[in-house]
């Protein structure tokens, strides 16, 4: 896909200011996978804590878990993972690229193909004449290929493991130790956040489709006869929402915004527990500084839901080359609990009050944290002609510095009392300290990286101890008395 100029231009600024790059680039590259640099991981770090705060910290009943990143290969023979992670790949006779065999067909006749065997795509390739898109060459035989990252442990390595596909094994496999430990009763929630890894077929997009990528996600428990009623749906049952039905898109028709409650009274979403989550993430992701219209609920439609599942909302975020899912919210039932406790012979039912046993059913929103990112980078970058340089728009709260700290010249003292400056505001803030070139430019390079606060120590700093507060995404400002800085720009960075 062909980068538009504005994407272009944010990636080409992300990477030169050391957001992130490529992974292993000096040995030419790993294709799907990247790293962090010193801005990017900042800007992560606050996006993984501002999370925490808003679905771990502020809810009454969610734990937060970590658990291994490498499982054995009986949690994917039961989590399903081993059959049915799955994607059917076809290559080049003469090239030898490799495609999905069910993109290429769907590209080609608009043909929903999804869950067809092998056999049955390998004919339709036949029958379409469908061919290498790069050189138009025969195609092979369609064949299965299984997207999770298998590794062997033991110096024999007779053991078969898998690096986690996602995060939410973990959080099922533990449920009766969490249950145990925490003595707590339904409905609650387990959290994880940390890496997931999928052999995706073509990565692609920068940090869209990648090999390795992180997630947030959260196991919802809830009493199979109680999952219509949410103990807080009250707080947010009048939370806009944008959704795009199921009806909407067999007509090609848009989104509508519904309440969360009006969505449930129409029957759209099916229950307070599905509602809540949706309604908790319009708030979430208006937080990190994506506009209400950059960002919708997608019911997907019945072939692309699982026979188990009684309701997937994906969030989806609009980029200029299309919507694409950001988090997957899902109403799973009780399948995960029912599959381990199969393969395992281990009851993970919990006991009610009354006595009666019960296999929790479960709401899971599943947050991708680079997709999130992009998300972010795409919606608050600004090529900003008038004020003659880009910037990015971060919410304080998720900007990677929130105070930049200048001498307005590097003579007569200033260079020293910028410093002062500087020490006092690292007890709070993460802060970096530019001495070079013109004033003008230390903004345009704060705010090319999203700095919301700037601080210039002048000469009148040092005869009454206040300083310049500028803000950048109005470029005025004020003078403040340095005793009042942490407090005016706690109030910002922490609202
Ligand atoms: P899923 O389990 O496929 O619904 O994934 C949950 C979330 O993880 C998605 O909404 C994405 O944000 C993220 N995710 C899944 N696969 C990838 C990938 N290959 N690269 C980056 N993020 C991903």
């Amino acid at each position: 896909m062909e980068k538009n100029k504005n994407t272009k231009s944010f990636i080409d600024l992300a990477k030169r200011r050391g957001f992130f790059w490529q992974s292993s680039e000096i040995y030419g590259g790993t294709s799907g996978m990247f790293d962090y640099g010193p801005l990017g991981l900042l800007l992560k770090t606050k996006l993984i804590n501002k999370w925490r705060n808003f679905f771990v910290k502020q809810e009454d009943n969610i734990f937060e878990i970590e658990t291994s990143i490498i499982q054995p290969e009986k949690v994917f023979e039961a989590s399903g993972h081993l059959d049915s992670f799955i994607d059917p790949i076809t290559q080049c006779k003469k090239c030898n690229s490799i495609f999905r065999a069910d993109n290429l067909i769907e590209e080609k006749t608009k043909e929903f193909v999804e869950g067809k065997k092998p056999e049955e795509l390998t004919k339709i390739i036949k029958e379409n004449n469908i061919k290498c898109p790069k050189c138009k060459s025969e195609l092979s035989k369609v064949k299965i290929f299984n997207l999770m990252v298998k590794t062997f442990l033991s110096p024999t390595e007779d053991e078969i493991a898998y690096l986690r596909p996602e995060t939410a094994q973990g959080i099922f496999i533990d449920f009766k130790r969490i249950l145990v430990a925490t003595r707590v009763k339904l409905p609650f929630g387990v959290a994880q956040i940390g890496p997931s890894f999928r052999n995706e077929i073509s990565p692609r997009q920068f940090l869209i489709r990648l090999r390795a990528f992180s997630q947030m996600e959260i196991e919802w428990f809830v009493v199979p006869e109680e999952i219509k009623i949410h103990p807080r749906f009250r707080e947010v049952e009048k939370v806009k929402i944008r959704i795009l039905t199921r009806k909407a898109q067999e007509e090609n028709g848009n989104e509508t915004i519904l309440t969360a409650s009006e969505a449930l009274r129409k029957r759209i979403v099916p229950n307070q527990n599905l509602a809540y989550f949706l309604a908790r993430e319009t708030q979430f992701y208006q937080s990190i500084g994506l506009p209400f219209e950059a960002f919708r609920f997608r019911h997907m439609l019945p072939e692309e839901t699982p026979h188990y599942s009684k309701g997937n909302f994906d969030l989806e975020i609009k980029f200029d080359f299309g919507w694409k899912e950001v988090v997957g919210n899902a109403y799973r039932t009780d399948h995960d609990l029912k599959k381990h406790m199969e393969k395992s012979g281990v009851d993970l039912s919990v006991r009610l009050d009354d006595g009666a046993k019960v296999i929790p059913h479960v709401v899971e929103p599943s947050f991708g944290i680079e997709r999130t990112i992009y998300g972010i980078l795409f919606h608050c970058y600004r090529d900003d002609k008038e004020r003659g340089w880009e910037w990015f728009a971060f919410p304080p709260s998720i900007a990677p510095y929130s105070v930049g700290v200048f001498p307005l010249v590097n003579k007569n003292g200033l260079q020293e009392k910028a410093k002062e400056v500087l020490k006092l505001l690292k007890k709070h803030f993460d802060v970096f300290y530019d001495d070079s070139g013109s004033i003008g430019r230390r903004y345009a390079r704060a705010d090319e990286v999203g700095t919301p606060f700037g601080i210039t120590i002048d000469y009148d700093t040092i005869k009454n101890n206040t300083v310049t507060l500028r803000y950048r995404d109005t470029t005025k400002q004020d003078r403040v008395k340095i005793e009042d800085l942490v407090k005016i720009i706690y109030m910002k960075v922490h609202s």
